[in-house]
């Protein structure tokens, strides 16, 4: 999975391409699709939500640039996976699920693989987690109708929000910096995720 999906598409960071070793993504997937973990493609992980392609996780977590010194909020926690990878990269992590069951079962998983610089909250990660900020990356892994002011507005002098942002079928991962003469915005290209369902996202559900 590192050498053919995410080394061969230009991702070189040395950090980075040694957590994705060490994370055993198939232990955030159930059972029956274990021996799918390491495919090139999203998988459901229930409540109608995907554990994103390997690549697309490691292109986000890239784009954020970490030093391993970062607090750091992750918006969709989903199985859980990206927050491991996160845990091995930054120093303090956030993150926010809507989904209950989601949010248990991979508060359970982290707990047992030793992660104790992760805290997982249930709720409408649309808003942030303004008690917790500023933030030197917030990373956000479902598709938002455009990019929320109010996460800009938790960012750190420096600080870099990735986020992916368009219509329910297609979106496009953006990069904002915040500097000290305002917010530089890239786009990194073409995406697909599962919608950021939220006071600032999609406020309905189809
Ligand atoms: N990165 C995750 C992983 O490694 O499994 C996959 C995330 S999945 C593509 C997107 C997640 O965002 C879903 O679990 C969904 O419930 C969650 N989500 C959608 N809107 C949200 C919101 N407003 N606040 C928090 N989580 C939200």
């Amino acid at each position: 999975m590192v050498k053919d999906q995410i080394e061969a598409r230009g991702i070189h960071d040395p950090r980075l391409l040694e957590a994705f070793r060490k994370v055993p993504r198939h232990l955030f997937v159930e059972e029956a699709l274990q021996n799918q973990a390491y495919e090139d493609y999203p998988l459901p992980i229930g409540d109608g939500q995907t554990i994103s392609q390997p690549y697309m996780v490691a292109l986000m977590i890239d784009a954020l640039q970490l030093t391993g010194k970062e607090k750091i909020l992750e918006i969709g926690t989903g199985s859980g996976y990206q927050t491991a990878l996160l845990a091995e990269l930054g120093e303090e992590i956030y993150s926010i699920e809507r989904i209950p069951s989601l949010a248990h079962r991979a508060i359970t998983i982290l707990n047992r693989m030793g992660y104790y610089n992760v805290t997982v909250k249930i709720g409408d990660g649309t808003f942030g987690w303004p008690e917790k900020a500023p933030f030197d990356a917030i990373i956000v892994s479902a598709g938002a109708p455009d990019i929320p002011e109010i996460l800009k507005g938790q960012l750190a002098e420096g600080g870099r929000l990735v986020i992916p942002v368009g219509n329910s079928s297609v979106q496009n991962l953006f990069r904002v910096t915040r500097t000290p003469e305002g917010f530089k915005t890239e786009n990194l290209g073409a995406c697909t995720f599962v919608k950021l369902i939220g006071r600032y996202g999609w406020r309905n559900h189809a």
